[in-house]
């Protein structure tokens, strides 16, 4: 079937486009984009014409997120996970190996591909892990899991446990030309930390994990994607100082490149303390950290160090989350918050432009991983996200589709919402709330 998009601003920095486009979808792909589409061309279809302030961009991509299955079912599942990252406004998400079993064999990887086959929603790309069993000692078999669909490498969850082994990794991605996304984080430094090092911490009586804990790592990857022309993606960046490093490794040629998560460029450990002292929602791995490494993430987000905004969605259980701060488990939830947020916090002020953040959200990631999706160019798979600028939306963990409610937004209030969710073509989520009138589910 076709359906013919009228009416709305297009955002597609691929192909420079930020105006009044329509936008004709055949199937499962985009035709046509242009001014001023004759209703014609939807050949009797639906012909949809968008209220003012509804944005039609490339589907967004969160190329961090853990979805929990096989073996943590009880945090999510695929089904659920691509359930929230659709009301989320993502059309795909990349999946992080530390299941269990990990995914370090054709056989989880295939797993995870055919419930997400199953659930049909969003497209799923796992991430294979670097060692067995994310061990840290033996390398996986990383041209096997390549074959089975893993679009990249990590053991994330932790670091790869030596220099030997990242050396290792990054020269055999390099074969094959995909990234390396590690997980920064020194372990000696990190010890039994659980919070940010520093004033607030300390006055809680928290341990404490210091920036450079991160920063080190990140160095040291820099360095042996330097070394061996491997590509290494940092991962959840918190810290000024792997900033840095980032942008000197940048400065120099080599291919590194890196992603914040929304809480690290929205909150700081000041909340640890209030307004609910030791809430378990504030505590992620790497930690929320003080106002100089925010404003930090803020900056390399408008200047362009900042390659792409993922979420690291990590549902946990409200019975785990809801024990003393430092038995808890890291981890936030995500896919559903990331849009409200970056609109409001990023847009909405200026601080940059909405092509800006479809190439964050969009273009990068899918650059970064080699998958489909971060334009509209016509033939492309009709993979789109559609925005809603103004309409304001407060978060409630209860209405959330993520099977875990674990979040640090309960109750705020956000301008800038998703309107609707397009995968191949196919509406998987339309929120009716910001008047979008999609017919038939095709
Ligand atoms: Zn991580
Ligand atoms: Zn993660």
């Amino acid at each position: 079937m076709k359906r013919l998009f009228k009416g709305a601003r297009v955002v597609d920095p691929v192909n420079g486009r930020d105006g009044a486009f329509d936008v004709l979808v055949d199937g499962d792909r985009i035709a046509r984009v242009d001014r001023d589409l004759p209703a014609s061309l939807a050949d009797g279809s639906e012909v949809v014409t968008l209220p003012a302030g509804l944005v039609i961009c490339p589907g967004f991509i969160d190329m961090h997120v853990h979805l929990r299955e096989p073996g943590q079912e009880h945090k999510e599942t695929v089904a659920t996970g691509v359930a929230s990252a659709v009301a989320g406004g993502f059309t795909a998400v990349a999946c992080m190996p530390n299941t269990n079993p990990v995914n370090d064999n054709a056989g989880v990887t295939r797993l995870i591909l055919q419930k997400a086959q199953e659930a049909n929603l969003a497209r799923v790309y796992p991430i294979g892990a670097v060692s067995r069993g994310q061990k840290g000692e033996q390398l996986a078999d990383i041209a096997e899991l390549r074959e089975a669909g893993c679009v990249a490498f990590t053991d994330d969850g932790h670091p790869i446990a030596t220099a030997m082994l990242a050396r290792r990794t990054l020269e055999y991605t390099s074969m094959f030309g995909i990234p390396v996304i590690e997980h920064c984080e020194d372990p000696s430094l990190k010890a039994d930390g659980c919070a940010h090092e520093g004033p607030n911490a300390a006055a809680l009586g928290l341990k404490g994990i210091p920036g450079v804990a991160e920063a080190i790592t990140a160095s040291r990857d820099i360095l042996l994607a330097e070394m061996t022309g491997g590509h290494v993606h940092i991962a959840h960046m918190s810290a000024w100082t792997t900033l840095e490093a980032v942008r000197q490794g940048k400065s120099r040629g080599v291919k590194v490149t890196c992603e914040v998560a929304p809480h690290h460029f929205t909150l700081t450990d000041e909340l640890l303390g209030a307004p609910i002292p030791y809430d378990t929602n504030t505590k992620m791995n790497p930690p929320l950290r003080e106002t100089r490494d925010r404003d930090a993430m803020l900056a390399g987000i408008i200047d362009g160090s900042v390659d792409v905004i993922a979420t690291d969605h990590a549902p946990h259980a409200a019975d785990e989350k809801n024990v003393e701060f430092d038995r808890a488990p890291f981890g936030i939830v995500g896919l559903e918050t990331a849009i409200p947020i970056s609109l409001h916090t990023l847009v909405h002020p200026g601080l940059i432009t909405l092509s800006r953040l479809v190439e964050l959200m969009s273009v990068n990631p899918a650059r970064i991983l080699s998958v489909t999706g971060g334009s509209l160019s016509e033939g492309a798979p009709a993979d789109i996200t559609i925005l809603d600028l103004e309409r304001t939306v407060t978060i409630d963990r209860a209405r959330l589709r993520s099977k875990s409610k674990n979040t640090p937004y309960h109750g705020w209030t956000f301008r800038g919402a998703v309107a609707a969710t397009l995968v191949a073509g196919r509406v998987v989520f339309a929120d009716e709330a910001s008047g979008v009138s999609l017919g038939a589910r095709g």
